[in-house]
């Protein structure tokens, strides 16, 4: 699960770890108000979608071209002057004002968001600084280790991926042990790697042990802060910030899991989600509906084999019941792009004869049109497929799983 900039920085003050101070907002009105509430001489508005490369990125209406936005966001293309970037400097209430309604319900393309970009529904208006260093701080689950990893560089402000590329000797690692969190001898082996003298030492180490105590607490499974800055004055601060969250810890953090942001999220994969059922989309024409993660990746491999293209990875679990087929039917319905359904669904759990008057039962419910095949094999096989080829309906049965691939690559291909 992924939250926005503005929450991951309450999250982290809350946590003792020092941010940037901003306040949020939804109209330019609000960001010339949170401008003069900050008090601050300079100022920066930055757009809230869940993707970086916002400073460089372009905020486009609905006519602008796309993937010429792209190109520039990428620095394939020059700039052109007076686009609006995602990340906006700004010295006065007007200028914030106006920073707002160039980013409010436009679309910001970034090197991350690629064409189709991210609509933008907040602006974070935050204290701007006077930047001494820009320094980089990630942590993630390295799972050759099986432990979190800090990586540190005095690259910041950057790709960190370019870094990391070419010149690797700059990102300093620290392995951290879960039971202690980060030890006070890593803290200072940061605070050297990172070059953090007087105060910002007694800061940085400050920072790190909250940081990485913050990520072990809340099961992060990826936060990054870039830049992590370096004031005159010797204060470490986060200007930005990164946060990914385990999914299957979620339970344990209500408070985190509340900060969803739909309007972020694939609809199609949060429907499924309060239904039960694993589902990703994917880009093809060819919907598949599976039962068990493994079956539905194999189902996947043999669809592309044959020629095919998956349009989703659907796996309904164990069960297999009329609510998830009917719910899942349509979740894969919902989608123009697909043209035709596949049905694999092992009955081990559940009867093969059980499974298909389920089916049977979803189909009708759903008035379905578009061409179906399904594949049962386990306990009962031969009743459920005689139930479906003597239903009536117009659904084409297949034995085994290649005769099933190329049925509905050709269905899809034929529709
Ligand atoms: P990202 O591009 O999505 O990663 O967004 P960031 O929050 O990292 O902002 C992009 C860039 O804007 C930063 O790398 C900084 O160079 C610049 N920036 C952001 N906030 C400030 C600020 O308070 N002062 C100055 N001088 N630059 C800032
Ligand atoms: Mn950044």
């Amino acid at each position: 699960m992924k939250i926005h900039e503005y929450q991951g920085k309450d999250l982290l003050k809350a946590a003792g770890v020092a941010v940037q101070e901003g306040k949020v907002v939804s109209t330019p009105e609000e960001a010339a108000k949170a401008f003069e509430q900050l008090g601050c001489e300079l100022a920066v508005v930055k757009a809230q979608v869940h993707a970086g490369g916002r400073g460089k990125g372009i905020a486009i209406g609905p006519d602008a071209d796309r993937a010429d936005a792209l190109a520039i966001a990428s620095g394939q293309k020059p700039r052109p002057d007076g686009v609006a970037r995602g990340v906006q400097l700004v010295r006065s209430a007007d200028e914030a004002r106006k920073a707002a309604e160039s980013l409010l319900n436009k679309t910001l393309i970034t090197y991350q968001t690629g064409v189709d970009g991210a609509k933008i529904n907040k602006m974070l208006v935050a204290v701007g600084h006077d930047i001494s260093r820009e320094l980089y701080l990630g942590l993630a689950v390295d799972r050759a280790v099986q432990a979190p990893v800090l990586m540190a560089s005095t690259e910041g402000g950057v790709e960190i991926e370019e870094v990391a590329q070419k010149t690797p000797e700059k990102i300093h690692r620290e392995t951290i042990d879960v039971g202690i969190g980060l030890a006070d001898f890593q803290a200072r082996k940061l605070v050297k790697a990172l070059q953090l003298e007087g105060p910002a030492a007694k800061n940085g180490q400050k920072f790190f042990k909250n940081f990485v105590r913050f990520f072990l607490d809340s099961d992060c499974s990826l936060a990054e802060i870039n830049p992590l800055i370096v004031t005159d004055a010797g204060e470490v601060l986060a200007l930005d910030c990164k946060l990914n969250f385990d999914d299957n810890a979620m339970y344990r953090h209500p408070d985190i899991a509340a900060l969803i942001d739909p309007a972020e999220e694939d609809a199609n994969e949060m429907r499924a989600a309060e239904h039960g059922l694993s589902y990703v989309q994917l880009d093809g024409d060819i919907a598949c509906l599976v039962n068990g993660a493994g079956l539905a990746m194999s189902t996947m491999d043999v669809i592309k084999y044959h020629g095919g293209e998956p349009a989703n990875f659907l796996d309904v679990g164990g069960g297999a019941n009329k609510d998830q087929v009917l719910e899942a039917f349509r979740i894969l319905l919902a989608s123009d792009k697909v043209k035709a359904v596949l049905v694999n669904i092992f009955g081990g759990i559940m009867k093969c004869d059980t499974i298909a008057a389920a089916l049977l039962a979803a189909y009708d419910e759903i008035d379905f049109k578009l061409p179906l095949v399904v594949r049962l094999e386990g306990t009962n096989v031969e009743q459920g497929m005689k139930l479906l080829e003597e239903s009536g309906r117009k659904i084409i049965t297949a034995k085994g799983l290649t005769d099933a691939a190329q049925k509905v690559v050709a269905a899809a291909q034929s529709s």
